[in-house]
């Protein structure tokens, strides 16, 4: 990073789910959820159900194009569409690699519609690396798996030589289960969250932390100081301004110590760079001269204004010059409209 100065490389969000770019203004359930559980059963799950390829496309544009617009060019995304398994993860790499963002695929591989389910993901995850698409094997997460599955899901990634993606004691419904898989990761692996995952637990791989997520489901504070591998930030769906979730991830920790400084998340965020090393060459000039932790914990409004990636102008004074961004946003919408009609 070159510090004080108004250019940076090209963030990185280390998780993210670009489906739920459509999920804004989605009709509320009948009974509200009170738990975390009950927000994947009756929100994210009846979502994920309804999605078709021309949905996922035009959310992964919007996910994309407002990622750009936050000066984030690289995205690790996570996704899961039941009933549109097949070549779903080329959809993503596609309009991403349209508005001209980088992305690494992952299918989150579950046992939640039955075994056929949880061997369509992993075909599909295989059918995507075997093609030379960017990504890793991906898992939903522990609980929702059964032993044969995980076991192939491993058997896969370290065939390919990649990670895996995976969610890992977000709630208390996968502590055991996910504290057990995480003892399985290797250096590669991404184990997202770990809210739950005990302390002092001797863990492989990066901790992804997501801490406007974890508030939002109220799943608890995951502590990621607790950790002795490395840490890097994610949005869990919730757009990719990497900036915003740096400012959230330092509030949280001062919540905790409020000697902390903000060295500690902007290390978070530089981790990214590790997981998507391409992201160091993107430049980035941003709306404010002093890009340095101290600056930005407090300042809020700070802009992407111009992106170069390869050489090539992505972002010109804050809108994407592939796409048109009104037109991306109300392709979207039509595609929320559609997505809603379908929820049962
Ligand atoms: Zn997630």
């Amino acid at each position: 990073m070159s510090e004080f100065s108004g250019v940076t490389p090209g963030l990185v969000c280390s998780h993210h789910h670009l489906y739920s770019a459509l999920a804004r203004g989605m009709p509320a359930p009948a009974e509200t959820p009170e738990r975390f559980l009950q927000i994947l059963e009756r929100v994210w799950w009846r979502l994920d159900a309804a999605l078709d390829l021309e949905m996922i496309e035009w959310s992964a544009k919007l996910g994309a194009v407002e990622a750009l617009m936050s000066g984030c060019t690289a995205i690790i995304d996570h996704h899961e569409s039941p009933n549109a398994i097949d070549g779903s993860l080329s959809v993503i790499a596609d309009a991403c690699s349209e508005v001209g963002v980088r992305v690494s695929c992952a299918y989150g591989v579950t046992d939640r519609h039955g075994p056929a389910g949880a061997t369509a993901g992993l075909a599909e995850n295989e059918r995507f690396l075997r093609d030379g698409g960017r990504g890793m094997v991906g898992l939903h997460a522990a609980f929702t798996c059964s032993e044969s599955t995980i076991e192939e899901a491993i058997g896969l990634a370290e065939d390919l030589e990649v990670g895996i993606h995976v969610h890992v004691a977000e709630g208390v419904v996968d502590s055991g289960a996910g504290a057990a898989l995480a003892r399985k990761a290797q250096s590669n692996w991404l184990l997202v969250h770990g809210v739950y995952l005990p302390d002092g637990i001797d863990l492989e791989g990066t901790l992804v932390h997501n801490p406007r997520s974890n508030m939002n489901n109220a799943v608890g504070y995951a502590e990621p100081t607790r950790f002795k591998i490395p840490v890097a930030l994610g949005t869990d769906g919730i757009g990719a301004d990497m900036l915003d979730e740096f400012r959230l991830a330092f509030v949280k920790l001062r919540e905790l110590d409020v000697t902390a400084g903000p060295e500690t998340p902007w290390k978070w965020l530089e981790a990214g760079w590790d997981l998507m090393p391409e992201a160091r060459d993107d430049v980035v000039s941003w709306n404010y001269p002093t890009m340095e932790p101290w600056h930005l914990a407090y300042t809020t409004g700070v802009r992407a204004g111009d992106i170069v990636i390869d050489g090539e102008p992505v972002l010109r004074d804050g809108l994407p010059t592939r796409v048109d961004v009104d037109e991306v946003r109300a392709k979207a919408l039509e595609q929320a409209k559609r997505l809603f009609a379908k929820l049962d």
